[in-house]
């Protein structure tokens, strides 16, 4: 049984005028009623307002427009398990969460080794025709951690970086070659931290949740260990290292003092990692089982405290679709995993913007600004940039329920949970959406 598309429009135009709202672009000050106008998918310069056939939008003194946002970290599950998730639905759940481009995992069945599953994937996005699908490529072989793909092949057919994610890239040598890599052919690795000898047979964070329950844990330390050797693997090859979700306050730790040392690293963080904890998960709902683990209060503020003095460069979304065969099991079966595009900008505002760890300005810049840099692209929303708008209602309230989500899945511990601030509208090229 597939679930029902939830209504929202989707039009396309050839001129569109936008009229009222505030633009924000990190960096600049903010611009009241900024009259926006594009043409075939590019902004443009005002041209005359009494042309026909010129879509007029006009927006609440509420609404933001914000050049469009970027997702570093999603799964879509295709090829191998469109059950959960396929490229069309995941972007367009995208687009409902205001992305508009997002970047997939390579952890499908078969994994995104070679240049025609890349090519492939391209297709499909365009097909889908909604965000703009980045694929990032396997680092190893078959995602086995024995053997490097080719990184020309793959560069060749367009992925914008590479990483073995859902598991680390553990070999220390191989590791090494891929910075090495990532600095001649310009592309970032991305790394999931985590020293599997350590995580093994762990189904929850070790802490006292796993204590009182009895089950084993996965220590904070799975994750720091790999964080701290690839920073110095980085310092001395001066690739293009990139840490993906990360959950402990040991790692922010370590990777404040990385770049205090000028050694070049970012890294991202999930709006789980800083809006839940390892208390969610005493009743062993699975819909709190992620990986790497919620962890404890002290991690969750140690991330809080990354993103304001920015040491974590980038909010991604880990969007994670399961199909509930793989969900609605017992904790210790369940996939990791939980659907993140349509929550992620409200959960961000809330509890980062609303709650004062960052400006409004820092908080679309962790959603736009630096994922775009690390893959050497920028976004301005002025003339002759490709109009890749999101527009977001701060004053609207909205119920999270399931019955509205766009993505195939609906593996959230978010539903039915009260949202601030709402994406109403995403602008991508010569398409209007509105939610
Ligand atoms: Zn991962």
């Amino acid at each position: 049984l597939v679930r029902k598309v939830p209504h929202y429009q989707k039009i396309r135009f050839q001129k569109l005028f936008i009229k009222g709202g505030r633009l924000i672009i990190p960096g600049c000050k903010i611009t009241l009623n900024p009259g926006i106008y594009i043409d075939r998918g590019r902004i443009v310069k005002p041209f005359a307002l009494n042309c026909s056939q010129i879509l007029i939008l006009e927006l609440k003194d509420s609404e933001y427009l914000s050049p469009g946002f970027i997702d570093l970290h999603a799964h879509l599950r295709e090829p191998g398990n469109s059950e959960s998730e396929t490229i069309a639905r995941g972007t367009l759940s995208a687009v409902a969460g205001g992305f508009c481009e997002v970047l997939c995992m390579p952890n499908t069945y078969p994994p995104v080794d070679r240049g025609s599953l890349v090519r492939y994937l391209i297709n499909q996005g365009k097909k889908a025709d909604n965000a703009k699908l980045l694929v990032i490529g396997a680092a190893t072989k078959n995602r086995a951690g024995k053997e490097l793909v080719s990184v020309e092949e793959l560069r060749k057919a367009g992925v914008v970086a590479l990483s073995d994610d859902g598991l680390p890239i553990g070999n220390d040598k191989l590791m090494y070659e891929l910075l090495l890599l990532s600095r001649e052919f310009n592309l970032p690795i991305i790394n999931h931290c985590e020293v599997l000898a350590l995580s093994k047979g762990g189904v929850i964070n070790d802490g006292k949740i796993a204590r009182k329950l009895g089950l084993p844990g996965i220590p904070d330390i799975a994750e720091s260990i790999m964080v701290l050797r690839d920073i110095v693997l980085q310092e001395r090859t001066q690739g293009i290292l990139h840490l993906a979700h990360i959950s402990t306050e040991k790692s922010v730790k370590i990777i404040r003092w990385a770049k205090k040392q000028g050694i070049r690293v970012s890294c991202e963080t999930t709006p789980h990692y800083f809006t839940l904890t390892e208390e969610h998960c005493r009743h062993l709902d699975p819909y709190y089982k992620v990986s790497p683990p919620l962890r404890s209060k002290r991690d969750v503020e140690a991330i809080k405290e990354g993103l304001v003095d920015g040491t974590i460069d980038i909010i991604a979304t880990d969007h994670a679709p399961w199909h509930m065969r793989y969900k609605k099991v017992p904790w210790i079966k369940a996939r990791p995993g939980i659907i993140g595009f349509e929550t992620a900008f409200s959960l961000g505002y809330e509890e980062l913007v609303l709650k004062k760890y960052l400006s409004l300005e820092n908080y679309i810049a962790c959603l736009t600004q630096k994922p775009r840099k690390l893959i050497g692209r920028s976004l301005l929303v002025k003339e002759g940039d490709l109009a890749l708008i999101t527009i977001f209602d701060l004053a609207q309230n909205w119920l999270y329920r399931e019955d509205r989500i766009f993505s195939r899945s609906v593996n959230s511990p978010f539903i039915n949970k009260e949202l601030k601030g709402k994406v109403t509208k995403v602008i991508i090229e010569n398409k209007l959406f509105i939610f």
